[in-house]
């Protein structure tokens, strides 16, 4: 389908199609110094000492847990709203991840409270996820680790470009994990990052990237090594130096792209602010009611809203769809899918909050090259569909209450 409004949409520029056919010519494909040029940007432009860029978010998200110590008997507590790889990864580990709920409809981010109600003598880590960008309630998650002897992790997939007075997200805790897939805000395709401060997780997860061996293929090529060991059970879990190429291009116009995000969240925020919905979040602070300090930031990664309970989300959806304006649900909630829900015989772990939102949230278009008109476009099927989604859901209550009868 061709939608007049997708969801998200990315622009490769003239300069990042030339950098990457200078890549290819340069002989050099797999993974090289272009990729420790790019690791060097991104540890710079997030603050921290170190980044290893690897094949994709999940291979960052799963050497990240096997940096830190994660193993089987361990319990890391991840929220359920998010998208599957991040319980995934804690899996891969042996370990068990233990979901925990969000704070609230406007507040769609991992509960520091709900965190400590579900420690128990296994837990060994607190993984964050910054929903949308969002640093929800990272400080208070930062000081709960700290009073608990927590290792405290970020999977910042959403969060390229997210500042929190001052300091960027998946810099809070020993170690961060971003996505580069093509529909995240720095967008290669594939790709993934892992950044810590702390050298020898760095180098654990440089080792693990590249199956567990003492020396690269690049530096064998130089002259500098001719064997290796193996001292690791280790994958493949390498980028490529046209990837890495494409993510340097694109990190220096991150910045730039992420402001135009915040203007459209400015303007959503605005046209939509008369209807019946709730909008998550605040414009660019991440603590609803508290002042919007300089240092903070957001990568708007998805604008979401939540409908009213006696809106039709299908049929809603389906009404923007009519109007080219595609939409997506972030996200079903992971503990309710069929590999990650609890066990029979187990006690099972209610998450009304996240549950309602899952039921009831609507990620609407966003990406940085949205026009204006399109944009006004989204706008305005969203009042119209708001409007017939709930005439429609009336209609048939009334009808199946006939039938009822
Ligand atoms: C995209 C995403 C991932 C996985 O990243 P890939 O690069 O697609 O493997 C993990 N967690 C969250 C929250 C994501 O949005």
């Amino acid at each position: 389908m061709d939608w007049a409004v997708p969801l998200s949409d990315l622009v490769v520029e003239d300069d990042d199609l030339r950098a990457v056919t200078d890549t290819y010519r340069s002989g050099w494909l797999s993974m090289g110094p272009r990729t420790r040029q790019f690791e060097d940007l991104f540890a710079r432009f997030v603050g921290t000492r170190h980044a290893v860029a690897v094949t994709n978010g999940t291979a960052a998200l799963h050497l990240m847990c096997l940096a830190v110590g994660l193993t089987t008997g361990d319990e890391v507590i991840v929220p359920s709203l998010t998208f599957v790889a991040t319980a995934n990864a804690v899996r891969y580990t042996g370990a068990t991840p233990v979901f925990a709920d969000i704070a609230g409809p406007a507040r769609p981010w991992l509960s520091a409270a709900s965190c400590e109600q579900v420690i128990t003598s296994r837990t060994k880590a607190v993984l964050y996820v910054a929903y949308g960008g969002h640093a929800g309630e990272i400080g208070a998650l930062r000081d709960l680790c700290a009073r608990r002897g927590l290792i405290l992790l970020e999977d910042a997939a959403h969060a390229a470009g997210s500042w929190w007075h001052g300091r960027h997200l998946g810099t809070f805790g020993t170690a961060g994990a971003f996505s580069m897939f093509a529909n995240k805000n720095l967008a290669v395709g594939e790709g993934g990052v892992v950044v810590t401060a702390d050298p020898d997780i760095a180098d654990r997860v440089r080792l693990l990237r590249s199956h567990g061996m003492t020396t690269l293929a690049w530096d064998r090529h130089q002259g500098h090594a001719h064997t290796y060991d193996v001292v690791a059970l280790g994958y493949n879990y390498r980028i490529d130096e046209p990837r890495a190429t494409l993510a340097a291009c694109r990190l220096r116009r991150l910045a730039a792209e992420n402001q135009r995000r915040a203007r459209l969240d400015a303007r959503y925020r605005e046209a939509l602010g008369d209807l019946d919905v709730v909008i998550p979040g605040h414009p660019v602070d991440a603590v609803p009611g508290q002042p919007v300090d300089d240092g903070c930031a957001r990568s708007h990664h998805l604008f979401a809203v939540v409908l009213p309970a006696d809106v039709d989300r299908d049929a809603f959806r389906g009404h923007l769809s009519e109007r080219g304006v595609q939409t997506s649900v972030h996200y079903p909630p992971v503990h309710r899918s069929t590999v990650h829900a609890a066990p029979p015989g187990s006690p099972r772990r209610e998450l009304p909050l996240t549950d309602g939102y899952a039921a009831r949230t609507v990620t609407l278009p966003m990406f940085a090259h949205m026009r204006d008109d399109q944009q006004e476009q989204v706008v305005s099927a969203t009042g119209k569909a708001l409007a017939l989604a709930r005439t429609s859901s009336r209609r048939r209550d009334t009808s199946d209450e006939t039938a009822a009868r």
